[in-house]
């Protein structure tokens, strides 16, 4: 079985954050709660953090510690949604905002994005679906599934466009280090800087880092956001390992040597399965920007048969795919997205080579 289907990198966390966590684990002040909101220094160089990549300068009572972005995602739409409350949700999308905004009692409008214009959303497109229930807007760039990454003067567009019809943005920063070629990363608030007050930023030590175990995130909002999360998140899970919170400290204040050296890493293997993909019989990819996710369409594949099954989705060669090659990719089901997949490429070369070969050997055989 070679596995496309992992949502996180496949290298080890680097030793020296590894090793601040073993170090925390003797230290008893470490055997006991924090504050609710996560650990004064930790906070501190969250904010500082922020300031160097984002360039978005907040205080550290902004900031609060979460278990992981997820979480981040769910108490955010949790402070900001009333029954009924419209979120706006670019597609495809990662499959927790949906379920996140529903939960919070909020109503997830999907925004379609194209692969054309490489799944970039559109002001346009957000204008076609905005009501006057509509209250968040959610964005993400570097995007999961698509990879997409939009540059200044979309995000600038994006930003400039909600805060005039009075939107709410969650921005969800995760990917913000792994950019490739000549993009580069550009943080909403930042770009538009008069929306600070109803924005909300999303990210954590997991993709950059490679430390998606160990369940650190936070969020950053005003004030009162800040304040009426920590009150849910004081009955509900209250703070975040400690020892945790101590290995994403070493994190952010240990430089970024080995998160460009990973990085590198998932670049070529960036190029090497888009290249791949391409060659492969119904299968066209637009060029990921960045993340760790190519996004191939199949939909060239439908009304074929592959190995005496016919094809109609990409549900349909997701499944002839695990079971005649023995390779797992995730149909674009998941993400709003039917027709195409997701393909991680957190995996060795090797892997890549011999899962997509197998996927080229089987489209061929497509008649
Ligand atoms: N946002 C996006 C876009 C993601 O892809 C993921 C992980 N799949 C997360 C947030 C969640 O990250 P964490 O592991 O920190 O909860």
């Amino acid at each position: 079985m070679v596995s496309f289907g992992a949502g996180e990198p496949d290298f080890p966390t680097p030793e020296h954050i590894v090793e601040a966590a073993v170090e925390a684990c003797t230290e008893p002040s470490n055997h006991h709660y924090t504050a609710t909101p996560g650990l004064a220094e930790l906070r501190e160089a969250v904010a500082e953090k922020t300031k160097r990549d984002s360039g978005l300068v907040v205080s550290p009572s902004q900031v609060v510690v979460t278990n992981g972005a997820k979480q981040a995602v769910y108490e955010a739409f949790f402070a900001l949604l009333d029954p009924g409350d419209e979120v706006l949700v670019p597609a495809p999308y990662w499959t927790t905002y949906p379920e996140a905004v529903a939960l919070a009692g909020g109503v997830p409008v999907e925004v379609p994005t194209e692969e054309q214009t490489g799944f970039h959303v559109s002001v346009e497109a957000l204008e076609a679906a905005l009501t006057p229930a509509t209250k968040v807007l959610l964005f993400v760039s570097p995007n999961n599934p698509t990879g997409a990454v939009l540059g200044p003067e979309e995000v600038a567009a994006v930003g400039h466009w909600a805060h005039e019809n009075g939107l709410w943005v969650v921005t969800d920063e995760i990917y913000e280090h792994l950019v490739y070629g000549d993009r580069r990363f550009s943080s909403l608030p930042a770009m538009v800087p008069e929306s600070v007050d109803r924005c909300i930023v999303v990210n954590g030590v997991a993709k950059t880092y490679a430390m998606t175990g160990w369940r650190v995130g936070w969020l950053i909002g005003p004030p009162d956001i800040a304040e009426a999360v920590t009150a849910l998140q004081s009955h509900a899970t209250s703070n975040v390992c400690n020892v945790a919170q101590q290995a994403a400290l070493a994190a952010l204040r240990g430089g970024m040597g080995q998160a460009h050296a990973m990085r590198e890493e998932f670049d070529r293997r960036r190029r090497l399965i888009h290249r791949m993909l391409n060659e492969c019989n119904g299968v066209t990819c637009v060029e990921p920007e960045g993340a760790f996710y190519a996004f191939p369409s199949v939909k060239a594949l439908f009304g074929t048969k592959i190995a005496g099954r016919e094809i109609a989705s990409s549900t349909d060669v997701a499944e002839v795919s695990i079971d005649e090659a023995k390779v797992a990719v995730v149909p674009g089901e998941a993400f709003g997205a039917p027709g195409f997949l997701r393909l991680s490429y957190a995996l060795g070369d090797l892997a890549i080579e011999e899962g997509v070969s197998r996927l080229n050997r089987l489209f061929a055989t497509a008649e």
